[in-house]
């Protein structure tokens, strides 16, 4: 398998985070006592996942034995079952996996000796519990295993990791109650959508469900925290250490505890360190370690909602031992919670309506974070040959046309945000984009044309008292420009931008021949970092998102009031940290803002004409070899027929996380939406 070298070099190490107590330290916090012990043992005991009752407090333990198959215990530690029809090493669980027929709890196993993730069933209803669901064969021994179910999308992955450093994540699909590779081969052989190697010995792995995270320890080195989705990866992060470094010695087991409120427990079980906690909500905030009464080593630690089961695997003969919660926190001598009050069976986001991509643009011509922002130029003539103008914050801004081919690439500075306003001269209507320049922090003008044997964005000098030295670009007053936005008010053209500050500068617009005179006319502020703006043209209002806050209403016009309202605050719920783009629509049935909510995924629409009430939220999921849009910068919405497959209006959104049809990473683009097709599922 040849390794992906983008995901790679996305892969950066950050500084360590969640280690302000004494790294290297081995002195533990205190011993906690066990209450309840399996009553079978074998030879081998290898690691174990909990299957929790959906209605009342029992669940089922699920170890696997390491020669011995799988046994199954209920919460009092009897052994309700047992089954040698595999070996496997580790196993993993998802609950409600949808299928073509309803949705299953899912089972996944590394199969070490078959080199294979053996896939099964879990309903306790029936006899034997488990019932063979498929398997995908890998050519490397797995040494763990872990589940991720998407809770927005429901998309499911299975992540195997090997004790070379090797890490393949596929993407499944239930056919019935048979689990398969979404992605496959012309032989149909299952091809992963993800892969790369950590480095070290991989001894174990967790998926965190409701954050989408995809916990990795390398045995010797430390646990890694890696974006889980395939179409959000990202940079990884290092949690904690080994000695000398950290508070680790030589991981084995990991697993994760979900509260309520966002808050959760990373267990680790260490065969030096002992039981070692970190608090999920504060950057990984060590909570200490302990040992556990009549234990040697602890290896194995498994999360019930009432109780960890740990694995006493030094003993001839190895059992589970169950410890409570209260006893945990007491050994701990912690005063937060170390419970499982939250289980991920309720983790599913009910409320996020799914709409498929459209379209998506050709990719920016720099990799990282580089696509940033868009803006649509509605051709009154021909409204199939309209135009979509987008930024590429590294290097300069594009033409494309609605097919999402590039027509122009015009590279200068580096544009962040850009806007689009026609304005009406005697010799007829012409098209301004203009967007912030963050090279020169200044604001960049062009005129957008459609027309044969010209290119589609030519630059507009600026001249008059306030030019750029170098360039013939606006010179703003920011310490760096950021957002930017346009709107028309009373038949006059301004420019919105603002910095990184707070503050917002206005500036007056007017189109002098071929080139732009612009000054500025006040300037206005919100606390923190801003970004996304858009004007509402018809009641003047600008609409500003200060990322971290939420969105403020200002009085557009030059002589407006300063004072901005807070009108939509962020509640880490619909509409969760950074609120990014903004966008309007203004027709006949609609009077709505929609914001990027950029923390969850979404898009947020709020009804203008209720006060701000929430319409819905959506997510821009895959459409066939086209993938979704996550971690969105800009959007951009312009209403009415544009061509057949936007007859209602077009929805354009950047997306972080592009991918081929195979989930290669190609640099960013832009995805095309139908906006009749987001309409029809918000209703
Ligand atoms: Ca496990
Ligand atoms: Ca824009
Ligand atoms: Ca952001
Ligand atoms: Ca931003
Ligand atoms: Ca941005
Ligand atoms: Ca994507
Ligand atoms: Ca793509």
């Amino acid at each position: 398998m040849k390794p992906n070298r983008l995901i790679i070099s996305l892969i950066t190490v950050l500084p360590m985070v969640g280690c302000q107590s004494l790294p290297g330290q081995t002195n533990k916090n205190g011993t906690a006592t066990t209450a309840i012990t399996t009553q079978t043992s074998y030879e081998d005991i290898a690691d174990a996942v909990v299957w929790q009752h959906p209605e009342n407090e029992s669940h089922y333990l699920i170890a696997t034995l390491e020669g011995d198959g799988v046994a199954i215990y209920n919460q009092n530690g009897k052994e309700v079952a047992q089954t040698e029809a595999i070996e496997p090493l580790a196993a993993d669980l998802a609950y409600g996996v949808p299928s073509t027929r309803g949705a299953y709890d899912l089972l996944a196993f590394a199969l070490e000796e078959d080199e294979t993730i053996g896939f099964y069933t879990f309903d306790p209803k029936k006899t034997a519990m488990m019932s063979a669901a498929g398997d995908i064969k890998l050519d490397f021994a797995p040494s763990g295993v872990c589940l991720y179910k998407n809770p927005t999308t429901q998309a499911t992955t299975v992540t195997a990791i090997s004790e070379d450093g090797t890490v393949v994540q596929y993407k499944l699909s239930m056919q019935g109650s048979l689990v398969k590779s979404s992605v496959t081969n012309s032989f149909g052989e299952a091809l992963p959508v993800r892969e790369f190697n950590v480095g070290g010995e991989l001894s174990a792995c967790i998926v965190d469900s409701s954050e989408g995270t995809l916990y990795i320890a390398e045995q010797n080195v430390g646990i890694w925290a890696y974006g889980a989705d395939v179409e959000n990866v990202k940079e990884r992060r290092l949690v904690d250490a080994v000695a000398p470094l950290g508070h680790l010695v030589e991981i084995e087991g990991l697993d994760l505890a979900l509260q309520e409120n966002g808050a959760g427990v990373l267990w680790v079980a260490d065969e030096g360190a002992g039981l070692v906690a970190y608090s999920r909500s504060d950057d990984y905030e060590y909570l200490g370690a302990i040992d556990i009464e009549g234990f040697d080593e602890v290896k194995l630690v498994t999360v019930a909602n009432n109780a960890l089961w740990l694995g006493n695997t030094e003993l001839d003969e190895p059992v589970y031992e169950l410890a409570s919660y209260d006893d945990l926190e007491k050994a701990f001598s912690v005063s937060q919670p170390l419970d499982a009050s939250l289980s991920p069976r309720d983790l599913t986001v009910t409320g996020v309506t799914l709409v498929r991509t459209t379209d998506e643009t050709d990719e920016v011509d720099d990799d990282g974070d580089a696509a940033d922002d868009s803006a649509f130029w509605l051709n009154p003539d021909s409204p199939e040959d309209s135009l979509i103008i987008a930024t590429n914050k590294q290097g300069g801004l594009m033409a494309y046309n609605l097919d999402g081919e590039e027509l122009q690439y015009h590279e200068a500075g580096e544009p962040n945000n850009v806007d689009v306003r026609t304005i009406q001269t005697a010799k007829g209507p012409r098209v301004i984009a203009a967007a912030s320049n963050r090279d020169l922090n200044t604001i960049a003008f062009y005129e957008i044309e459609n027309k044969a044997g010209v290119d589609p964005i030519t630059p507009l000098a600026v001249t008059g008292a306030y030019v750029n030295e170098d360039e013939p670009e606006a010179q703003t007053q920011l310490n760096e420009v950021y957002g930017f936005c346009m709107g028309q008010i009373d038949s006059e053209t301004y420019a919105y931008v603002n910095g990184k500050s707070g503050t917002l500068e206005q500036w007056h617009v007017e189109l002098n021949g071929d080139s732009i005179n612009a000054k500025p006319v006040r300037t206005i502020a919100v606390p923190t970092q801003p970004e996304g703006c858009v004007v509402d043209d018809k009641t003047a209002t600008l609409y500003l998102g200060e990322e971290d806050k939420g969105i403020w209403k200002f009085d557009a016009s030059a002589d407006g009031s300063a004072d901005g309202e807070l009108i939509i605050e962020i509640d880490g719920d619909i509409l969760v940290a950074d609120v990014e783009g903004l966008t309007l629509v203004n027709d006949n049935n609609q009077h709505w803002l929609l914001a990027s909510s950029q923390g969850n995924n979404t898009y947020a629409a709020y009804d203008i004409a209720a006060d701000y009430k929430l319409v819905g939220t959506f997510a821009i999921i895959e459409n066939g070899e086209i993938d979704g849009a996550s971690d969105t910068d800009g959007i951009e919405l312009v209403t009415g027929y544009i061509s057949d497959d936007y007859p209602n209006g077009i929805f354009i959104a950047q997306d972080w996380y592009n991918i081929d049809e195979q989930y290669q990473v190609e640099n960013q683009n832009f995805k095309l939406v139908s906006w009749a097709d987001i309409v029809k599922a918000l209703q």
